[in-house]
């Protein structure tokens, strides 16, 4: 393959979404992978754009037909990424990312080995907490099976490469862009895209 693939995963509350937006704000080469869920739009999504956005029927007819590269079941819900079009964009030397979780990152990685894992957390579970409130008008009791899940999800941060603290926001960002940056600037990835240059050195 020819570009990087960049996974990103994080618990909910860590800020990931965000972070991810601003990176491919920041690095245009990359592509983000639209996922395919069964989840209901929330508002504000369009279907195409945070997510493909599709049946049971239809989502379990994909999974039979070999079509995802990982798949897996996040709070309930169907998650996948799409195989063709990720392989698509790498061969064509495209870096992709994708935002999915850990369950998807380590079918991933025994299908690419090469991926760059990145995982992000909060600074402290007392701040995940803070964050998980929201707006205040959760339960105590739904906030807490939040940090529940959210704590066994961190416990796969092992599993990753790199691990990104959002704290600062900034700080958080600028640590991504240099991780996606330095592997945009190997040898190899560099070899890719100025393929005329190195033709003429070696
Ligand atoms: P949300 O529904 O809040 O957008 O996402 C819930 C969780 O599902 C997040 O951890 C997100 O990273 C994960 N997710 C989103 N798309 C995929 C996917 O294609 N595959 C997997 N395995 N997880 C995904």
């Amino acid at each position: 393959m020819a570009g990087n693939l960049f996974i990103v995963a994080a618990p909910s509350g860590a800020g990931k979404t965000t972070l991810v937006r601003l990176l491919l704000e920041r690095e245009p080469g990359i592509r983000l992978s639209i996922s395919f869920t069964t989840r209901a739009p929330r508002p504000g999504e369009q279907d195409g754009r945070e997510y493909n956005f599709v049946t049971v029927d239809a989502f379990q007819g994909m999974i039979s037909r070999g079509e995802f590269l990982e798949w897996a079941e996040v709070h309930g819900n169907y998650y996948g990424t799409s195989r063709t079009w990720i392989a698509g964009r790498l061969d064509a030397g495209d870096d992709v990312l994708l935002e999915i979780d850990w369950q998807g990152a380590q079918q991933v990685r025994a299908q690419f080995p090469a991926a760059i894992g990145v995982f992000v957390l909060p600074p402290s579970l007392e701040e995940l907490a803070r964050r998980l409130q929201g707006r205040g008008t959760d339960s105590a009791e739904i906030i807490a099976r939040r940090l529940a899940v959210a704590t066994a999800e961190m416990r796969h941060a092992g599993e990753f490469d790199y691990v990104i603290i959002n704290d600062r926001l900034e700080q958080a960002l600028a640590d991504l862009c240099a991780v996606a940056r330095a592997a945009r600037l190997t040898l190899a990835a560099q070899r890719a895209r100025h393929a005329e240059l190195f033709a003429r050195l070696f």
